[in-house]
């Protein structure tokens, strides 16, 4: 991912819209990205101070822990999603190694 496609998720990444393949290659630049990084923190703190603008009952809302633990809990999300993927592939190797088994032994 480079700087422009970064720039073009940050949006749908705030409002959590952002698909879970899109989103590990989003964390990776941003770890990896100082300018994307700081970028995002400040579309971050824009998009929530506006929310919080318009809704009193966000007051004490802590926008610097609220985008913390959105990208632990993408961190969270991806991780699982290539544990399952890992698994997935891991099952169908031994799908087909049955059924070659079946085959050759029939
Ligand atoms: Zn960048």
């Amino acid at each position: 991912m480079n700087c422009k496609s970064f720039d073009r998720l940050i949006g749908s990444f705030i409002e959590n819209k952002g698909e879970i393949r899109e989103a590990a290659e989003f964390i990776r630049h941003m770890d990896a990205c100082e300018s994307c990084r700081k970028d995002f923190e400040t579309d971050f703190y824009a998009f929530w101070g506006l929310k919080m603008l318009g809704d009193p009952d966000l007051d004490s809302y802590d926008i610097q822990e609220e985008m913390d633990r959105m990208i632990t809990d993408t961190r969270a999300r991806i991780k699982n999603d290539q544990s399952i993927r890992i698994i997935i592939g891991l099952l169908i190797a031994a799908a087909c190694i049955i059924v070659l088994f079946i085959i050759l032994n029939h």
